[in-house]
């Protein structure tokens, strides 16, 4: 589905973010930011060795330690068609999705846009982040990615087109669902 948010365009879809040509994806990546399992993987295959060149670069000079939870860094999209990655870590939520948590991931999805702003960009596809390995639960997860999204917005209009692009035909469901009730709220 799409819809106009007071300018931006706000597209919900099922799909592999790999293959989308926004001018940046975003990557749930892990702290040490070297590449790992599920839309992270994806992502470090397709784009192919420029990207973690520039992770690696990252790790050695802002974030020795690794990306704190809830930052977000941007690095060449490489071989895929969105010219960058933005690569951002959400929280686990195992045992819990308490408050702490959720505002954590709030900011990556806000530190997200802050970057993609900083660089000018105007077109940003978002995966379910932390919803995968992380275990956060969906349903309120999704509440999330989509209300920060429109925050943002509301702050800071300047992007173009947001995309949320989901995996399942079942997250997928999900975000529509979550997104028709938050536009009903407003
Ligand atoms: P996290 O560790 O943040 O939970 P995961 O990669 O394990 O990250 O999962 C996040 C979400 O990304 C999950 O919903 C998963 O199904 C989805 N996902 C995995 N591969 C892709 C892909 N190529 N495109 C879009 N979403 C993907």
């Amino acid at each position: 589905m799409e819809y106009i948010y007071k300018n931006t365009k706000i597209v919900i879809k099922k799909g592999d973010i790999t293959e989308e040509d926004t001018e940046a994806i975003v990557n749930a990546a892990n702290s040490s930011c070297m590449g790992g399992g599920g839309v992270d993987g994806a992502i470090h295959s397709k784009g192919g060795p420029a990207i973690l060149e520039e992770c690696k670069k990252i790790r050695q000079t802002i974030y020795p330690d690794g990306l704190p939870t809830g930052q977000a860094v941007i690095t060449t999209g490489g071989n895929l068609k969105a010219k960058y990655v933005i690569h951002t870590v959400g929280p686990v939520c195992i045992p819990s999705f308490d408050e702490k948590k959720k505002k954590l991931l709030r900011n990556a999805y806000w530190n997200s846009l802050k970057v993609a702003k900083e660089n000018k960009i105007q077109s940003i596809a978002f995966p379910s982040i932390s919803t995968g390995a992380y275990r956060c639960p969906i349903e309120e997860a999704s509440k999330i990615a989509i209300k920060t999204v429109l925050d943002f917005i509301d702050k800071e209009n300047f992007i173009k087109e947001v995309r949320f692009v989901l995996f399942s035909d079942r997250d997928f469901k999900i975000y529509e669902k979550r997104f028709k009730e938050i536009l009903d709220e407003i």
